[in-house]
């Protein structure tokens, strides 16, 4: 582009709502030194996107929101080595992909592996590596061990559930409606619970007993956390991973203790994003596993740039299953 050229880019002004999310003409990004300017393909919609334009995590206004995506190297920032012009890229944790082009630090950036098209990378990093951390790290699954994993056909959800089988757990999921009960069973889940209808810790007791659960992955907070706390074994873990319904409330240490010296984590992916090497050894076994077919993407729902604040309202008006996609 020319000098005083301008690119497209969803701003948010104030904090608030969906109507808070603002197209924009900006002055295009520079590539600065350790980066590259990308041309962005698709930027993937999350909900931590949604926390940051209503202010629940710390944003500094105004800011350009998005942390995950995937393009094409148009410019190489000074002091950059490995990347050439023409190269696809996709990248997480970097905010500001709500845009026609970005700027992100070339060690955040991952090589894109030929046959993997753009817009499964933009869909799958964030989600999938999150689904990667938990469940080979935060409490590593192991065969035969029973998980619980609430909104089953969200983003996080049908790739969680489908490592966990891969990893050999029995999976329990809930999810919000009939549609998204299907699309959970077909990702492997062994007992899919419509919690929205009826109460999941009843269900979950009725198929397997008290207490049968060796963890949770709660990205649901507010309205699944203490039920979730019942299900427990003995010495059992809750990993309550996000707010979608607000967050988990506070609890006392010796609650822990009461319901059987369960240990409680409240992980977030940059604490298992450490360095570069950690970021490319999950991304590779990401990859492998969907280039093999182990691991589908379902790209559930794909929008305009400029339609930005219809994907948030569908995502957290509980509208959307799988991913969503902008298209600049
Ligand atoms: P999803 O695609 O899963 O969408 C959220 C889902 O939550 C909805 O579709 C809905 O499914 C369910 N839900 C339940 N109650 C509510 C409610 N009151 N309002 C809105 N939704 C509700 O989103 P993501 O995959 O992007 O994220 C899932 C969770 O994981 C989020 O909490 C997110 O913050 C968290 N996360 C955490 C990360 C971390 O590292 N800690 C990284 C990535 C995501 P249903 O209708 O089936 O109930």
């Amino acid at each position: 582009m020319e000098r005083g050229a301008t690119v497209k880019a969803i701003t948010v002004p104030a904090l608030g709502g969906p109507e808070n999310l603002v197209l924009d003409d900006l002055a295009e990004p520079e590539a600065g030194p350790g980066e590259l300017l990308v041309d962005v393909t698709a930027a993937g919609v999350n909900y931590v996107d949604i926390y940051h334009r209503r202010g629940l995590y710390d944003a500094t206004l105004p800011f350009i929101p998005g942390q995950e995506g995937a393009g094409t190297v148009s410019k190489v920032g000074e002091g950059v080595e490995g990347f050439r012009i023409g190269d696809r890229v996709g990248w997480t944790d970097v905010r500001g992909s709500y845009a026609e082009r970005h700027a992100i630090p070339a060690d955040r950036a991952v090589p894109i592996p030929d046959g993997l098209d753009s817009r499964t990378v933009a869909a799958v990093l964030l989600q999938g590596l999150t689904a990667h951390y938990l469940a080979t790290d935060t409490f590593p699954l192991r065969q035969g061990d029973k998980c619980l994993i609430h909104a089953g056909a969200g983003g996080v959800g049908l790739l969680l559930t489908q490592i966990a089988k891969m990893l050999g757990a029995e999976v329990f999921t809930t999810v919000g409606s009939a549609e998204k009960a299907e699309l959970s069973r077909e990702a492997g889940s062994d007992h899919v619970i419509v919690y929205t209808q009826t109460d999941f810790k009843d269900e979950v007791e009725e198929t397997a007993g008290p207490k049968p659960l060796d963890v949770v992955y709660d990205g649901v907070g507010n309205d699944t956390f203490m039920s979730g706390l019942d299900l427990l074994r003995p010495r059992g873990m809750m990993v309550t991973f996000g707010n979608a319904s607000g967050a988990a409330p506070e609890i006392a240490p010796l609650l822990l203790s009461q319901k059987g010296s369960l240990f409680l984590t409240r992980p977030t992916m940059a604490h298992y994003l450490q360095t570069r090497d950690e970021l490319m050894s999950r991304c590779s076994d990401l990859f492998s596993w969907v280039q093999s077919g182990e691991v589908e993407v379902r790209i559930g729902h794909e929008y305009p740039l400029a339609n930005a604040a219809d994907a948030h309202r569908a995502l957290e008006g509980r509208q959307t299953t799988g991913k969503v996609l902008l298209l600049p």
